[in-house]
């Protein structure tokens, strides 16, 4: 099967007189007749689900359908991405090791390293993507890799991907040799803005693992998200096509606005990651861009303010075009020194390209930014 055909029937093989769409299957635990029975169930020997926390026919279809889409072997649904990220670094580093981070990824990954894993004896390696030495100098030892496809295309050397920027549609991180891939299904995956859901998938061996501390520290996904999930999962190729076009054009047209000092988006002409990202992203770079604002935060201030067509909001990857600004959402628990070493300005603004007419997009924002035009 094609990458297309296998977005719209991944994790489902559909027998005679079953229903086209997968039913809901919107309970918290099956019955049984027979112990022998139960215990062939419950032990994963034959097919089926117990109970809600471990598993349910909902969230396992989801699971297949990501894992079979990123090549792996097996999959395990999580209440949200950073349930994901946690049970897959425990999963790598089931006790106290060195684990290193890409320093500029999301930052409530690094603050879950910082507050919830250091505590417990973990070192966290954050490292500068651009200082390549400092990279390999933190490697020996560690447990595992932290990492983002798109903000760090290094795929070939890392463990645990977070391939939510991305998604299979446009990388798959294992053929480039991670062990470990997670999303963030509430992003491309879902697509709609209307669930919280995270992914894990890899090798079985690691992602039962993962599956492990997922079922004891409750970070189970409903059948509901679950559903809505694959629901968008369906037309995943057909949109992140849509979005790279849309985010490409946007891209091009702000470069050209005085108040834009700076635009950065991993396939525009002159990024320092253009040629890793015409190798690792060969089909397009996704929707998401920043752009930095000569005016700093008044000038965000006024741009949000200015916007129509174009909404604030502390999320992305949606059909529609939203902005945030790292300040105060995504990057808000590193210090100001912090995220200014990463390069995140007060003017620096998240754009999440939505699914519009690129025109309309690049209207609004001229507007919005360049009132006086
Ligand atoms: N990874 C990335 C790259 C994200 O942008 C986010 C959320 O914004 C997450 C992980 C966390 O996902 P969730 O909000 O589903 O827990």
């Amino acid at each position: 099967m094609r990458p297309d055909s296998r977005a719209v029937h991944a994790g489902r093989e559909l027998r005679a007189r079953e229903p086209l769409a997968p039913p809901i299957v919107q309970t918290a635990v099956h019955v049984f007749d027979d112990l022998d029975d139960y215990v062939e169930v419950s032990s994963g020997r034959a097919p089926g689900h117990v109970y809600g926390r471990n598993s349910n026919e909902n969230t396992s279809m989801l699971a297949a359908a990501v894992a079979e889409l990123e090549g792996a072997e097996a999959g395990v649904a999580c209440a949200s991405g950073m349930a994901a990220i946690h049970a897959a670094v425990l999963a790598l580093a089931p006790r106290p090791a060195p684990i290193v981070v890409t320093a500029d990824g999301y930052g409530v990954t690094l603050a879950m390293l910082r507050a919830d894993l250091a505590p417990f004896g973990y070192e966290v390696r954050e490292v500068d993507l651009h200082d390549l030495d400092g990279y390999a100098r933190a490697l020996p030892g560690a447990a595992a890799v932290v990492a983002e496809t798109i903000t760090n295309p290094l795929c070939r050397v890392t463990d645990l991907v977070d391939n939510t920027f991305a998604s299979p549609v446009l990388c798959r991180p294992l053929s480039l040799g991670a062990t470990l891939v997670m999303h963030s299904a509430t992003k491309y995956i879902g697509g709609h803005s209307d669930l919280v859901a995270g992914v894990v998938v890899g090798a079985a061996e690691p992602v039962s693992r993962a599956r492990e501390r997922v079922v004891r520290m409750g970070g189970s996904l409903g059948p509901f998200e679950a559903w809505l999930a694959l629901r968008g999962l369906r037309t995943l190729h057909l949109r992140m096509r849509r979005h790279s076009d849309n985010a490409f054009a946007l891209a091009h047209g702000l470069a050209g606005l005085t108040e834009v000092t700076a635009v950065h988006y991993p396939l525009l002409e002159g990024s320092p990651w253009e040629a890793l990202a015409r190798r690792v992203l060969p089909d397009g770079a996704g929707g998401m861009l920043a752009i930095d604002l000569a005016g700093g935060r008044d000038a965000v201030q006024a741009m949000v303010s200015g916007l129509g067509l174009v909404r604030f909001a502390a999320s992305l990857a949606g059909v529609e075009t939203t902005i945030s600004y790292p300040d105060i959402t995504s990057h808000v628990s590193l210090s100001a020194e912090e995220r200014l070493a990463l390069g995140i300005t007060p003017g620096t603004v998240r754009i999440s390209t939505g699914l519009e007419d690129p025109q309309d997009l690049l209207e609004d924002f001229t507007r919005s930014i360049s009132p006086r035009r």
